[in-house]
């Protein structure tokens, strides 16, 4: 995944010799010039399909044990193990205030206007999900800024509520909730498995309310996004938003 590269270059500088990239996925998820930079130049194997399943050691590390997708196994020797990828949010103070979190991001549920389901309580960046590019979150902070001068002027917070729901191989969507006073934003996604020419269905009890062919492929660990455009359509007294890769 793409942060992966950037600790291979880290360590590569450090001197370290790197034994193997592993990746559950069937092939890297970073930008292509920059994985066949690390790999041809570098010379670093990468493991596709396969999973770290044991650390080996007695006192300090030997090796790891890898387990193929087919079931073959592996063992790889190194003395250090660096994990990176599947990261999830900071999300430690939103649970204990007890805020409602969603399924898919696991950090605080937010609407378009990023407020919690506590009063006076908006939330961005990496509280909200998994890494994003530091722009993306920059975004998050404009809009949020917006409503937290708007909500210091009125008051006003929304009571109700309409979810927005994934379906694999999505994984999550942010912001997951939807009020009417929204501001019409966009939608950050992550998939789980590759797809090539991906179609975006948007659904409200059973009634297509967008559809749309993303430009760029959905590949795990790394953001797509869908506008906004759509969330006039939605009934804000219906049942839940069903977002699927058609
Ligand atoms: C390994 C990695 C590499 C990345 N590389 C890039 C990159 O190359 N380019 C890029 O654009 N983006 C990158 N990102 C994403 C980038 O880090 C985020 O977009 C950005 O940092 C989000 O900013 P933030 O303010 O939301 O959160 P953070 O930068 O995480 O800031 C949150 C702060 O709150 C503090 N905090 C958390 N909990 C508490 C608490 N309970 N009490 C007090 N303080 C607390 C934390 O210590 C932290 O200082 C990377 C992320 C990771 C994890």
């Amino acid at each position: 995944e793409p942060v992966s590269f950037t600790a291979l270059d880290t360590l590569r500088r450090a001197g370290v010799s790197v034994a193997a990239l592993v990746t559950e996925h069937p092939r890297h998820q970073a930008r292509p010039a920059r994985a066949l930079d690390a790999r041809l130049r570098h010379g670093v194997p990468l493991l596709t399909d396969a999973t770290v399943v044991e650390l080996v050691g007695r006192g300090r590390l030997s090796g790891v044990a890898l387990r193929h997708r087919d079931g073959r196994t592996a063992h790889v020797a190194c003395d250090t193990v660096v994990f990176t990828g599947d990261f999830v949010p900071d999300h430690e103070l939103a649970r204990r205030a007890g805020l409602l979190l969603d399924p898919g991001t696991r950090g605080p549920a937010v609407d378009g206007a990023f407020r919690t389901d506590g009063r006076g309580v908006f939330a961005v960046g990496n509280v909200l999900h998994a890494a994003e590019p530091a722009r993306a979150v920059a975004r998050e902070g404009t809009l949020a800024a917006e409503a937290v001068r708007r909500y210091l002027s009125d008051g006003d917070w929304p009571s109700a509520s309409v979810r927005l729901r994934v379906t694999a191989p999505l994984a999550w969507i942010a912001p997951n909730r939807l009020t009417p006073d929204d501001p019409t934003g966009a939608f950050t996604l992550r998939t789980t498995e590759f797809v090539a020419r991906p179609t975006l269905v948007i659904t409200q009890d059973g009634r297509i309310l967008h559809r749309t062919r993303p430009r760029s492929p959905a590949v795990p660990n790394r953001p797509f996004r869908v506008a906004g455009e759509w969330t006039g359509r939605v009934d804000t007294e219906g049942g839940a938003v069903r977002i699927a890769l058609g």
